[in-house]
C-alpha cells in the first residue's frame, strides 16, 4: 500500500510538472509567433515608409534631373552681368519653374555678395524665360544659399561631381554647380519650395495611397518635430499621440525638421494575431486548469478510496472482533448451562446476566451498523414531531443520570427560559444525544464533566451545546471525525474502543432532521458539540402537531 502511495505521489508530481512544462513551452511559442507577426508587420511598414521617403527625395530632383549634363564653363561665363544666359541652362530652369513644387528660382554667383547684404541675385522669370538681376530677395533664399556655400567650402576640394544638392529643411533646395576640373564653384541655384503644394498635392496623397486607414490599418502622420505640429494625417479622426508611434522615418538628407511617424496598432493582421494569441492562451489556460483539476481530483478520490478501504478493513477486523467477543462469552455460558454443570443458583443468575448483557451489546452494535447502512441508502424512516427541547433533554438525561454519576461525572443541565421546540424525530434526537454523550464519557479520562445547555439564539434558531472537559480534538481532525470509520489515531484515543461510526450517524441524523452540527474543541482541554436546529413555531400552518411519517427521500426532496 505504502509503495503504491509513494508511486502515486511521484506520478502526480511528474504529471503536474509535465503539464506545467508543456504549457510553459506552448505559451512561449505562441508568444514568439505573435511577436514574429508584430515584428514582420513593423518591418514591412518600415520598408514601405523608407521607400516613400526615397520617392520624396526623387520627387525634388526630378525637375532638375539633367542638370549635371550642362556645361559648367558656359554657365559660368554666361552668368556675368551683361552676358546672355546659357540656353540649355534656361531650358532646364523653365522645366523646373513649370513644376508647382517650386514657387521661385534664384541664381547666385560663387561669392554670393547678396547674401552678405551687398550685390544682386538673379531671379528666374518664367514669363520672359530669363534670369533677371534683382536687388531684393527673400530671406530664405539667402539662408539656403549661405548654408550651401558653407557646406561647399569644406567639400569642394575633394568633390568629384558637377552638382551638390543641399536642403534648408523644408524651405529651399539649393544646388551648388561645380566645375569638377578645377574644383571651382560656378554658382548656386536656389529653389524655393512650395510647402503647401508639396504637402497637400504630393506627400499627403502619396501617404494616403500607401497607408490609407482601414486598408492597411496603419495611421501615418507628417510631424514637424521642431514645433510638435502635425502637418498631415492619413486618418484625420485619429489623434496623434507620441506613445502610439511604432515607427519614425526621417527623410534622407532633406526636410530635416519633419518626420513620418506611423502607428501600426490597428493593423488588422496584428489585431488578429493579438486576439488569436489571447484566444489560444485562454483555451490553453482552461484546458490546463481542467487537466490539473482532473488529475488532482483523481488523486484525491484515489486517496479517499484508499483511506476508506483501510478504514473499512480496520472496521471489519474490529467488528469481527467485537462480534466474536460477546458471541464467545454467550457460547461458553450457554455450553456450561446446556451441559447442566451449573447447579448453583447464584452462578446460574450470573451466567444469565452475562448472556443478557452480551446480547444487548451485540444488538446495540448491529443496530448502529444498520442505522448507518439505512441512512446511507436513504431508507431511514422519520417520525418527526414538535419536540420541546427542555423537556426532551431533561427526560433523556434523567434516564442516564445515575449511570453518569456512577462513573464520577458532574452533570449540568441548563434549559432555556423560552422553552423552544424543534420539529424532529424523537428517536433520532435521542440517538444523537446518546452518541455525543457516550463519546464525552469515553474520551474524558481525567476531568469528568458534562454540561448540556440550550440557547435560543433568535426567533428562528436554537442551539444545544454538549460540552466536556476531556481529551479535546486537534484542529486538523475536527472536520474528519464526522466521516464514516474515521477514528483519531493517537495514544490517548487508542485506549478506547470504537468503530468511527458514532459521529457519522450523528451528522446524518442531524441533517435529516433539518439541523446541523458544529464543533469547538481545544486539544487536552475539552470539546463542545453544538446542534443547531430551526425553531418550530406553533403557528406554522403547514406543519401540524400530529406525528407524521416521512422517508428520508421525502425530507431530502422537500
Ligand atoms: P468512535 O468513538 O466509535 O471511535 P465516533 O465517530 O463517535 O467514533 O468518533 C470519532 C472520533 O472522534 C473518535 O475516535 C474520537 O477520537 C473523536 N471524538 C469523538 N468525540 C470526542 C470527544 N468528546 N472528545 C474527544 N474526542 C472525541
Amino acid at each position: 500500500m505504502e509503495k503504491y502511495l509513494t508511486f502515486r505521489w511521484i506520478l502526480l508530481g511528474i504529471g503536474i510538472t509535465a503539464i506545467v512544462g508543456l504549457t510553459g513551452m506552448n505559451v512561449y511559442s505562441l508568444y514568439s509567433l505573435h511577436m514574429n507577426t508584430v515584428n514582420n508587420s513593423i518591418e514591412n511598414q518600415k520598408n514601405q515608409l523608407s521607400e516613400v521617403s526615397e520617392q520624396v527625395r526623387n520627387r525634388f530632383r526630378t525637375p532638375v534631373r539633367d542638370i549635371w549634363k550642362l556645361n559648367m564653363g558656359k554657365i559660368q561665363h554666361s552668368s556675368r552681368k551683361g552676358k546672355k544666359t546659357h540656353r540649355e541652362f534656361l531650358e532646364m530652369l523653365e522645366i523646373a519653374s513649370n513644376d508647382s513644387i517650386f514657387s521661385d528660382i534664384y541664381f547666385s554667383g560663387p561669392d554670393c555678395q547678396a547674401c552678405e547684404g551687398e550685390g544682386e541675385l538673379q531671379h528666374y522669370n518664367p514669363v520672359t524665360n530669363q534670369l533677371e538681376w534683382v536687388s531684393e530677395s527673400p530671406r530664405v533664399v539667402h539662408d539656403g544659399i549661405g548654408m550651401a556655400r558653407t557646406r561647399m567650402l569644406a567639400l569642394v576640394n575633394e568633390y568629384r561631381f558637377k552638382t551638390r544638392v543641399i536642403f534648408d529643411t523644408h524651405r529651399t533646395m539649393t544646388i551648388a554647380l561645380i566645375d569638377p576640373r578645377d574644383h571651382d564653384i560656378v554658382g548656386y541655384l536656389n529653389f524655393v519650395i512650395n510647402t503647401d503644394y508639396f504637402i497637400n498635392n504630393y506627400l499627403g496623397p502619396l501617404l494616403s495611397k500607401n497607408f490609407a486607414n482601414g486598408k492597411s490599418g496603419v495611421t501615418v502622420w507628417l510631424h514637424d518635430w521642431t514645433k510638435d505640429d502635425i502637418l498631415f494625417a492619413t486618418d484625420i479622426n485619429r489623434e496623434y499621440s507620441r506613445s502610439d508611434v511604432d515607427i519614425t522615418q526621417q527623410f534622407p538628407d532633406l526636410l530635416h525638421d519633419w518626420n513620418i511617424k506611423a502607428s501600426v496598432v490597428h493593423n488588422p493582421a496584428l489585431i488578429e494575431s493579438r486576439s488569436s494569441f489571447y484566444r489560444n492562451l485562454g483555451v490553453m489556460g482552461a484546458t490546463v486548469c481542467f487537466l490539473l483539476g482532473a488529475m488532482v481530483f483523481m488523486f484525491i478520490t484515489a486517496q479517499r478510496e484508499r483511506n476508506l478501504a483501510i478504514s473499512q478493513a480496520g472496521f471489519l477486523a474490529n467488528v469481527t472482533h467485537e462480534l466474536k467477543t460477546p458471541l464467545a462469552v454467550m457460547q461458553a455460558a450457554g455450553e456450561n448451562l446446556a451441559d447442566g454443570r451449573v447447579n448453583n443458583k447464584d452462578r446460574l443468575v450470573s451466567y444469565g446476566q452475562h448472556i443478557f448483557s452480551e446480547a444487548v451489546r451485540l444488538r446495540e452494535m448491529i443496530d448502529k451498523m444498520l442505522d448507518v447502512a439505512k441512512a446511507d441508502a436513504g431508507k431511514l424512516l422519520l417520525n418527526a414531531e414538535p419536540l420541546p427541547l427542555n423537556k426532551t433533554i431533561k427526560s433523556f438525561l434523567d434516564k442516564g443520570a445515575d449511570l453518569l454519576e456512577e462513573k464520577g461525572f458532574t452533570l449540568q443541565f441548563v434549559p432555556d427560559k423560552t422553552n423552544p421546540k424543534i420539529f424532529a424525530d424523537k428517536d433520532n434526537f435521542n440517538t444523537i444525544l446518546t452518541n455525543i454523550i457516550h463519546n464525552a464519557v469515553k474520551y474524558s479520562p481525567d476531568e469528568k464533566f458534562l454540561r448540556i445547555s440550550i440557547h435560543q439564539q433568535d426567533n428562528n434558531n436554537v442551539r444545544v451545546d454538549i460540552a466536556d472537559r476531556g481529551l479535546g480534538i486537534h484542529r486538523k481532525d475536527q472536520k474528519r471525525i464526522f466521516e464514516k470509520f474515521y477514528r483519531i489515531e493517537d495514544a490517548l484515543t487508542a485506549k478506547t474502543k470504537g468503530h468511527g461510526l458514532g459521529l457519522a450517524i450523528v451528522r446524518n441524523l442531524t441533517k435529516l432532521n433539518g439541523g446541523q452540527i458544529t464543533l469547538k474543541s481545544t486539544y487536552r482541554k475539552g470539546s463542545i458539540f453544538s446542534l443547531h436546529f430551526p425553531v418550530y413555531n406553533n403557528h406554522e400552518t403547514n406543519i401540524t402537531d400530529d406525528k407524521r411519517e416521512r422517508t428520508t427521500e421525502e425530507y431530502i426532496n422537500e
